[in-house]
């Protein structure tokens, strides 16, 4: 699908040639796409057909193409990329949640040309906590790492991203310390120039009984103060504004055509 709702780097006027693919490595308990992360909704196509998926989003005018969480079918989508890119005059983006093995993404280097990571969660306990993975700091570091490794600084043409990492962050609520602590260490661990930061305000409580701390959405307060240290450590990168926390900025997904 063309996607209107990535960073304005990413969406541009034309839209991003978003490929979503179900399933998702992570289990997170606030997901918005639910039923593709973690219900495998979907419908199952070869890598050939995946290739001319994103011949066609090049051909209906996407400014890129976009791989949202395809971490754990990359023995498929590698292949598909290796056919299509040859062929494709705009950017690779591999969208992904962060939790990603730094050898793995080895295997992606010179088919991407550009890494959209989150980094969700800077302490352990609340990875453990809301995703069952106390090691997605460490490993969603050294994923960060590689990334940056393989496609260096940021660059950009008529205002679209064409090489280089956006690290997406998610304020939650009832988590701004944490959010704090985790842009303090980036900028002592990578620097605040080598990448673009998005810091995001869109967080939407699904309702989730077992985690009532999380159903609410965040404070201006909350997001001010994660966006001011932001802005004093030296970002460069995307806010949202805090009206942009609305359940309608999930994308509605749709399988004619596959
Ligand atoms: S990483 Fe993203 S898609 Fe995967 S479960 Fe978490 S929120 Fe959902």
């Amino acid at each position: 699908m063309l996607h209107f709702w990535e960073e304005p780097c990413i969406s541009g006027k034309n839209g991003s040639g978003a490929v979503f693919f179900s399933g998702c490595a992570l289990r997170c308990c606030f997901c918005q796409n639910e039923s593709i992360a973690n219900r495998n909704f979907g419908k199952e196509i070869s890598p050939e057909r995946l290739a001319e998926i994103f011949l066609n989003l090049q051909e209906q005018g996407a400014n890129n193409v976009n791989l949202v969480t395809a971490g754990h079918v990359l023995p498929w989508v590698i292949p598909a990329l290796e056919s299509a890119k040859p062929k494709l005059h705009i950017p690779v983006i591999y969208n992904s949640g962060g939790y990603e093995l730094a050898e793995i993404l080895h295997e992606l280097d010179g088919l991407v040309d550009v890494y959209l990571p989150d980094f969700k969660f800077f302490d352990s306990a609340t990875a453990q906590n809301y995703a069952h993975a106390p090691d997605y700091p460490e490993i969603a570091e050294q994923a960060l790492a590689e990334m940056l490794r393989q496609t260096g600084m940021p660059v950009l043409k008529d205002n679209l991203i064409q090489q280089g990492c956006i690290v997406r962050h998610l304020v939650m609520p009832g988590h701004r310390h944490e959010s704090i602590a985790l842009l303090q260490h980036l900028a002592g661990t990578f620097g605040t120039d080598t990448f673009l930061l998005s810091l995001m305000a869109q967080y939407t409580p699904v309702q989730n009984q077992a985690y009532p701390e999380l159903n609410r959405r965040i404070t201006k307060m909350e997001y001010q103060s994660v966006l001011k240290t932001a802005g004093k450590l030296g970002f460069l990168g995307y806010c949202q504004e805090k009206s942009s926390a609305k359940s309608e900025y999930t994308p509605d997904f749709h399988l004619q055509g596959l």
